[in-house]
């Protein structure tokens, strides 16, 4: 069945959602051991699909699986990458710890990682297309201890080369929109940072027929737009609400004329944004004259993981409610 995504301002997610009993269980059994990646995968779709049926309720245009397989978003992926290894706390200095992931030898792909979650949401979503999301190589490579490369570039681009295989698996079973988590970036908000993020993107995305999205968020960023608008992507997504909309005059001032994921949900607060109060949010943006709505994808800022289930789902039925409101106020049909 055919779903057709509205023209403009259509309603996304970043990707996590709050996390199912099922996943819970799955996640601890396949930790200890009891069960295998294929009967893991299979346990958590029970959790997806009550996801899914969220995400249909409340209005969403394009979906996630809600990363339930996912209790963390860089160990998840080392876990399933040859080279790395998953210490427990590694002392690192004197009275330093990490309980990063260990990369103790060279990277290589194994077999798909997060295609399983994503082709069963896919299956159950009414047609909706389903983004499919991973951690991008440069928050991998920051948020993991190397004791193999010596080199923080070539890490990211050797992940970016492994990474890209997922991308594939992604792209052959169809999928549409493919997103790129990269929410350490801002923790170094340089020229020389960026462009290493630029890099890895190239190997990532070349030749790729699908909507290529990064995500990026929280952090000093508004210095990095012109950077950022050389990545090769179509939609740069950032969060807006919990920064009080202070990046708005930068894409103004740096002619910001990619598609923009536009988040108006704070995924910090349990407090629910009115319908009222994201489409002047969203009017805002449009007061500023950049870009037109079919350029203008609407959503929370960040992953939903940490909210309550029932809030995530009233702050996503909130914004599809406004999508549709400022549709009609902009004189589209859909
Ligand atoms: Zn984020």
């Amino acid at each position: 069945m055919a779903y057709r995504v509205p023209r403009a301002f259509p309603v996304t997610v970043v990707g996590s959602y709050p996390k199912m009993p099922e996943a819970l269980e799955a996640i601890k059994l396949r930790k200890k051991g009891v069960i295998g990646e294929e009967e893991f995968h299979e346990r958590v779709k029970p959790a997806i699909r009550s996801v899914v049926e969220d995400y249909l309720e409340a209005g969403v245009d394009i979906i996630s699986d809600g990363e339930q397989s996912r209790e963390d978003m860089v160990v998840y992926f080392a876990e399933r990458i040859q080279g790395y290894e998953i210490g427990d706390w590694v002392r690192v200095f004197d009275n330093e710890y990490f309980r990063k992931p260990v990369v103790t030898a060279r990277l290589e792909y194994v077999a798909p990682m997060a295609v399983m979650d994503w082709e069963y949401a896919q299956s159950i979503s009414q047609g909706r297309p389903v983004k499919a999301i991973i951690t991008g190589p440069y928050t991998m490579a920051d948020w993991s201890f190397d004791l193999h490369y010596g080199d923080r570039r070539e890490l990211v681009l050797e992940l970016a080369k492994v990474l890209r295989r997922e991308i594939e698996e992604f792209v052959r079973r169809g999928a549409q929109y493919i997103q790129v988590d990269e929410p350490a970036l801002p923790a170094r908000p340089r020229k020389e940072e960026a462009e290493l993020v630029k890099e890895a993107l190239e190997i990532l995305f070349k030749g790729v027929e699908a909507k290529k999205i990064i995500h990026i968020c929280y952090g000093r960023i508004e210095k990095l737009i012109p950077y950022i608008l050389e990545f090769p992507v179509d939609q740069v997504d950032f969060e807006f609400k919990n920064s009080d909309f202070k990046l708005l005059p930068y894409l103004k001032e740096y002619g910001f004329d990619k598609e923009l994921g536009y988040g108006v949900i704070d995924v910090h607060s349990t407090r629910v944004e009115t319908v009222d109060e994201i489409v002047a949010d969203v009017e805002r943006l449009m007061k500023l004259d950049i870009l037109p709505p079919e350029k203008i994808y609407l959503d929370p800022d960040c992953g939903l993981k940490r909210l309550p289930r029932e809030i995530a789902k009233a702050k996503l039925k909130n914004l599809a409610e406004a999508a549709r409101r400022l549709r009609k106020a902009y004189g589209y049909e859909d």
